[in-house]
């Protein structure tokens, strides 16, 4: 399995880092999904080399508009390079998001054939993938994603140990940190609580 990351930056920009989104990749079945899809991440997949082409599949872990800001963008570009099919997988409410967002851009409703799926805390198929879902602790409902033994990413999350035993045993959890020590915020760890090491946008891992 392969995930770069596509954006590690969070909704205040730092001129370096683009909103959330993370490629996976299974070569040796040539699967592939693309998870969140913030603002700057349609700039990143020609980037990265994966290309908005590629990504027929996203699969969204909340709705907040840094996860989710360049889904529509994504649709279009897909239309405009001729690509008939994206699917859309993520918690409860995401048909709504996307039947709001096409009611607002009009003008792009039928021109892909979209899926919206939504799934919840458990087992489910997508994209060829196994993955299973956990609630996670935010202001408004996400669910963090485990790929088997190999990669689990939080979405966005306070640190708390029922996400630690849902990620336990996995090669790499790649955990929100959203803000710096000095901001008191809910709902997030700041980036220095643990030690860890940070992704940077573009930055590929072989699992
Ligand atoms: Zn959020």
């Amino acid at each position: 399995m392969r995930v770069t990351f596509l954006g590690t930056g969070s909704a205040m920009p730092t001129g370096e880092r683009y909103q959330a989104g993370i490629v996976v990749e299974d070569e040796t079945s040539d699967r592939r999904l693309l998870v969140d899809c913030g603002s700057g991440v349609l700039q990143r997949l020609p980037q990265s080399g994966v290309g908005y082409e590629n990504v027929s599949t996203v699969l969204v872990t909340h709705h907040h508009l840094d996860h989710v800001a360049d889904l529509l963008p994504l649709l279009k570009a897909r239309w405009l390079a001729g690509e008939e099919h994206l699917e859309v997988v993520g918690p409860s409410g995401t048909k709504a998001l996307l039947d709001d967002l096409l009611d607002v851009h009009d003008y792009l409703q039928d021109r892909v054939d979209l899926r919206v799926r939504e799934v919840g805390a458990h087992e489910f198929e997508v994209s060829g993938f196994d993955v299973e879902g956990f609630e996670t602790r935010h202001s408004m409902p996400c669910l963090a994603y485990r790929f088997g033994d190999q990669f689990t990413f939080s979405g966005d999350s306070e640190a708390f140990e029922g996400l630690a035993n849902f990620a336990d045993g996995c090669e790499v959890l790649a955990h929100d940190c959203s803000f710096p020590d000095e901001v008191d915020v809910d709902n997030h760890p700041s980036v220095y609580d643990g030690d860890v090491g940070f992704a940077d946008d573009l930055r590929t891992i072989e699992l």
